[in-house]
């Protein structure tokens, strides 16, 4: 979803608010541009959620009207090959047949009971049985949800208050992760959005990605009153910014010696990048002696309280996403010892009225069984066509550009060095990307409308629909290039 750090959020690209590029835009896309205005009398800003009113690209976003397989449809009849895929979810393409029949089936058994029910069962089942460490699980509506519950959580397990993030990792629109800031500088936060009190985020400490020094400075302060570390397991909100070999272990390490838990908010890249997410791809997160450098953590040393599990798996999870199939469904869950905290039959209050809804759970169950070895397979080939084709596209018309990977997960950054940071990510040509986007869209594929987006594929991508996105690239390459 929307990296909603702030200079992302409240800017827009200087370069795209070009009066005449709008109006061609609306022109080509009358119903689009109708839906619009009409949407921005009634919604603010005509959009439910940030990013999709295209600030950081300019123009009009499409408004779409139906979506089936790897195509998005929209009211002005044109179509798209979708490599948003509903910003994660939609794993399995659009209108997947057995998502839709099992979301028809439970559909017709009623929508909420406010009950327990079995669907629900069946989804904590899948999930606890896909990654290891998870011994139980609670089902939520959202991500954010998710992630404001585990904070709360390992702040009740823990008795402790501060909780300690990554800049430019996103979780949710929690009050107290809203505070990237992106400083570079590891300092209690500020928030990012107006309506957060400076208290909210008063008790988070906000730390450079992939910056292991820096944490253990951070743990050497104030060590004692860390209740948690939160991180984006494979970050791919500031685009694709995988972990450096060594650093979640360090992470690990340095949480277990100081009785901090780790969270690993897997909401992207759970069931994306593998069957176990990306703890199926890196973890466990064995430690690391060197890791940690001055920071001088004896690895292997596991806090007192932590249970049995593996110590070098986080202790809480968040999940969303693909496991919602296109619902609204996400979940928190870890170690046993931990998630019996939780009412009714701990201290940590967390609750739903549509927590575990039949109909999402459906949706979310028929997604993960849809999620087989081959379809990781397929995932890893598509990505791997496109990403080196609009590689070879951009190269031929000498654009600055960079490709990183997190499982079938990946972005292209418009710069040339490797971006390890949130403000190494910053530092690209996001007008270039912007241009690259529009020509993209004119030919007929939809990429995520932010160069701080990863872009995701889906199983239904064919034939057709890779050649579409082929035959676009070498155009929208020339357009990244010039104009600047
Ligand atoms: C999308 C996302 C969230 C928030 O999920 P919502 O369902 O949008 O509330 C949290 N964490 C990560 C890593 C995400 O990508």
């Amino acid at each position: 979803m929307p990296n909603r750090a702030a200079a992302d959020l409240t800017t827009s690209i200087a370069g795209h608010d070009d009066e005449s590029a709008a109006h061609d835009e609306s022109a080509a896309s009358p119903r689009s541009a109708a839906l619009l205005s009409r949407a921005r009398a009634v919604i603010p800003g005509g959009v439910n959620s940030p990013v999709r009113a295209f600030r950081a690209v300019g123009g009009i976003p499409r408004f779409i009207a139906s979506a089936s397989g790897p195509w998005l449809t929209d009211v002005d009849g044109r179509r798209y090959v979708d490599l948003l895929c509903s910003w994660g979810p939609m794993i399995l393409g659009h209108a997947h047949p057995d998502v839709v029949e099992a979301v028809t089936r439970a559909a017709a058994r009623g929508f909420s009971y406010g009950t327990p029910s079995e669907n629900e069962v069946l989804l904590a089942e899948e999930i606890v049985t896909r990654v290891a460490p998870v011994e139980q699980v609670r089902l939520v509506s959202s991500g954010t949800e998710a992630t404001m519950s585990a904070i709360r959580l390992a702040r009740g397990f823990t008795g402790r208050s501060i909780i300690v993030k990554f800049a430019g990792c996103y979780h949710g629109h929690v009050d107290a992760l809203l505070a990237a800031a992106g400083s570079g500088v590891a300092t209690f936060a500020l928030p990012d959005s107006a309506g957060i009190p400076a208290e909210m985020t008063a008790e988070t400490i906000v730390v450079p990605y992939n910056d292991l020094e820096a944490l253990a400075t951070v743990f050497a302060r104030v060590g004692d009153r860390i209740a948690a570390v939160i991180t984006e397991a494979a970050p791919g909100n500031m685009g694709v910014v995988p972990p450096v070999p060594g650093f979640t272990a360090g992470v690990r390490a340095l949480c277990s010696a100081h009785g901090a838990l780790l969270i690993s908010d897997e909401v992207m890249t759970g069931f994306r990048c593998s069957p176990a997410g990306w703890y199926g791809l890196e973890g466990p997160y064995a430690a690391d002696p060197g890791a940690v450098g001055s920071g001088a953590v004896a690895p292997g040393v596991v806090a007192p309280d932590s249970g049995a599990v593996d110590a070098g798996a986080p202790d809480l999870f968040t999940f969303g996403k693909v496991m919602g199939g296109g619902f609204p469904a996400a979940a928190f869950g870890g170690r046993a010892d931990i998630m019996a905290c939780l009412a009714p039959e701990g201290p940590v209050y967390q609750a739903g009225t549509l927590s575990g809804n039949p109909v999402a759970a459906a949706a979310g169950l028929a997604t993960l069984r849809g999620c087989t070895p081959d379809l990781y397979a397929r995932l890893h080939e598509s990505a791997t066509t496109i990403a080196s084709a609009a590689s070879a596209a951009l190269r031929a018309e000498g654009v600055a550009h960079r490709v990183q990977w997190a499982g079938s997960m990946f972005s292209i950054f418009f710069r040339e060095a490797p971006v390890l940071t949130y403000d190494d990510a910053r530092d690209q040509d996001t007008a270039a990307f912007g241009r690259f986007f529009h020509a993209l869209l004119r030919s007929g594929v939809h990429l995520p409308p932010s160069a701080f987006e990863t872009w995701f594929v889906s199983g239904a991508l064919d034939e057709e629909a890779l050649s579409v996105i082929l035959e676009a690239l070498p155009a929208a390459a020339r357009a990244a290039a010039v104009g600047g």
